[in-house]
């Protein structure tokens, strides 16, 4: 659960760094409308995916897990002219609401969200002969990361940034013993990663107004 101070500080982050947004407010309150569930990154969080996208000059993304397009807007407005960002959702609902959100923010010209189980639309992907990306955020069912893992090396080339959410989980993910799938996902994700010489990653702890998580950064080399 987010402590007071987090939140605070979260706030003054935002007032302090990053502008006044109407179309990103009204895409999470448009979420919430839809009764979407709160699991979008926070607007520090989404900034930093964008300022990791400037850096790298990516002109492709991955985004495994839409909800609602936030996420999605972020990193899209950090790509050049000719660029593209393809995300895949499950949920009927958090996709239709995503694409009204990404025409509201004059991106679904950029954008291909493609509805339907993750697994199934990387395979189409690959079938599709489907170019490599040059950043992929992994960011939806936890329990099936270590596969995402998997087709992100697929869609990758050397200098492809990974990025995976929500791998802390308050700590949890050190009970090896945990009966909770997702964090047996993730700990799985850690033990590819671990193993996996084509990837160099580290994993950053934090705290905010998404409560105490982190995530995991690596490059393809
Ligand atoms: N990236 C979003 C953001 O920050 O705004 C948040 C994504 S939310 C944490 C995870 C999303 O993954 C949910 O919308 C959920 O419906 C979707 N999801 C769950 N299982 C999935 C699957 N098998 N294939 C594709 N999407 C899935």
């Amino acid at each position: 659960q987010p402590n007071e101070t987090w939140e605070k500080v979260d706030h003054y982050i935002e007032q302090q760094l990053i502008p006044h947004d109407p179309d990103l407010e009204r895409v999470l309150s448009a979420n919430r409308m839809a009764a979407l569930p709160p699991y979008d990154v926070s607007p520090s969080q989404g900034k930093l995916l964008q300022l990791l996208i400037q850096m790298k000059g990516a002109k492709r993304i991955l985004e495994i897990g839409t909800l609602g397009a936030y996420s999605t807007i972020w990193m899209a407005r950090a790509l050049p002219a000719d660029g593209r960002l393809v995300t895949l959702e499950l949920d009927p609902h958090h996709a239709e609401i995503a694409q009204a959100n990404l025409q509201l923010a004059g991106l679904a010209g950029k954008v291909e969200l493609r509805v339907g189980d993750a697994l199934a639309q990387l395979a189409e992907l690959e079938a599709e002969g489907t170019q490599p990306f040059d950043f992929i955020f992994i960011d939806a069912d936890k329990p099936n990361n270590p596969h995402y893992l998997k087709w992100a090396l697929a869609f990758s080339q050397p200098g492809t940034v990974i990025l995976g959410d929500n791998v802390i989980r308050e700590g949890e993910i050190l009970r090896e013993d945990s009966a909770d799938a997702r964090v047996q996902g993730v700990r799985t994700f850690y033990e590819l990663l671990a193993q996996e010489p084509r990837i160099s990653a580290t994993a950053i702890q934090t705290v905010g107004s998404k409560g105490y998580d982190g995530f995991m950064l690596g490059i393809v080399i």
